[in-house]
């Protein structure tokens, strides 16, 4: 049993990103209005996602982190119009198999938090009283310590999986209303630095400004298409001429309803759209797309960063004719 549970854990648990998109998703479900996300040594060490969201009830300690436990299925036909990012229960599950998990909370019911520990099966090992302020702090260390040959590629790999888990935070900074969003890194003798800091109150254009700068936004073009009556793409994209990605990919984001997701094919677009306008470089490509929650489907990839529109291709075709206006006016 513990070696299926491992490998599965493996497939929503990819990378150190996938891993604090996971936390970070949690803390949005629990309406948090600050996270803040603390590395150890680039998260080689540990990692710590502390929210104010509305903490775990303790008659969900022992099952919090057995697998498939979720409270945010009540029954199945909600299945479809779920709008909250997490609901297989999955996440702590998994993190538990490849780490060392430990919760600390507290729900305003409560007059004191709780520290709870899981073993790597899932189950609640020890349970303390603690000191903190309503919400909850998941803390992860050693993450994939339990698979050998994962663990050496892990630390090998560490600041390229940072790099990547600063850009997903980038995301999330970006596309927060009302969510103040903090990273650190300590490593070292304790040597503390700030990655990344939001108060998370503005627009877009305004959080733009806060995480590229504004430079950056000087050569960005607002974007705001009505694809449909229930679907719009609100956000910004390079000028022409105007890119500053180096690599594909690069300041390439892209959001359902607010959340961070990969698509594939509206990034191909876009640069494709955007090399017509003759430039060597990648556009930058921040685009948020609003779409009613039946319309799309996040859990069909494991790591719920992929998504899935029911009407790909008349989004696709209406993304080009909008992006065009931008890249190619005299064509359009
Ligand atoms: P899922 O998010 O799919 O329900 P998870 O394994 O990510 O599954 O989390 C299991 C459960 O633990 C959640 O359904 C939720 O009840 C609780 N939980 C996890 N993280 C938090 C958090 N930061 N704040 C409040 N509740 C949380
Ligand atoms: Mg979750």
């Amino acid at each position: 049993k513990g070696v299926v549970h491992r490998i599965c854990a493996g497939q929503v648990i990819l990378d150190l990103s996938s891993a604090v998109k996971e936390l970070v998703e949690n803390s949005l479900d629990a309406g948090a209005t600050s996270i803040e996300i603390a590395l150890k040594d680039y998260g080689e060490e540990w990692f710590q996602v502390i929210d104010n969201g509305c903490g775990i009830s303790p008659n969900n300690f022992k099952v919090l982190a057995l697998k498939h436990h979720t409270s945010k299925l009540a029954d199945f036909p909600d299945l479809q119009s779920l709008t909250t990012f997490g609901f297989r229960g999955e996440a702590l599950s998994s993190l538990c198999a490849l780490g060392n998990l430990t919760v600390e909370t507290k729900t305003k019911n409560e007059s004191v938090a709780t520290h709870l520990t899981f073993d790597h099966s899932g189950l609640l090992v020890a349970e303390r009283k603690t000191a903190r302020q309503i919400g909850t702090t998941v803390t992860v260390k050693k993450l994939f310590s339990n698979l050998p040959v994962r663990s050496k590629e892990f630390s090998r790999n560490i600041r390229k999986e940072y790099g990547k888990l600063v850009s997903l935070l980038n995301a999330y900074a970006l596309i927060a209303k009302g969510v103040r969003f903090v990273c650190t890194n300590t490593t070292g003798k304790n040597v503390k630095s700030v990655v990344l800091k939001t108060q998370g109150n503005g627009s877009l254009k305004d959080n733009i400004i806060t995480v590229f700068g504004m430079n950056t936004l000087n050569c960005l073009e607002p974007v705001a298409l009505c694809i449909s009556d229930s679907c719009k793409v609100d956000g910004f994209l390079s000028k022409p001429g105007q890119g500053s990605g180096r690599n594909l990919g690069d300041r390439q984001y892209f959001f359902v309803n607010g959340r961070p997701v990969d698509m594939p094919k509206v990034c191909k677009l876009v640069n494709e759209l955007y090399k017509g306008a003759n430039s060597r470089q990648y556009p930058i490509a921040i685009l948020n797309f609003t779409v009613p929650p039946r319309a799309y489907d996040v859990n069909v990839t494991p790591d719920k960063r992929k998504i899935f529109f029911s009407e790909e291709s008349s989004l696709l075709q209406a993304l080009r004719e909008g992006f065009q206006q931008i890249y190619s006016p005299n064509n359009a």
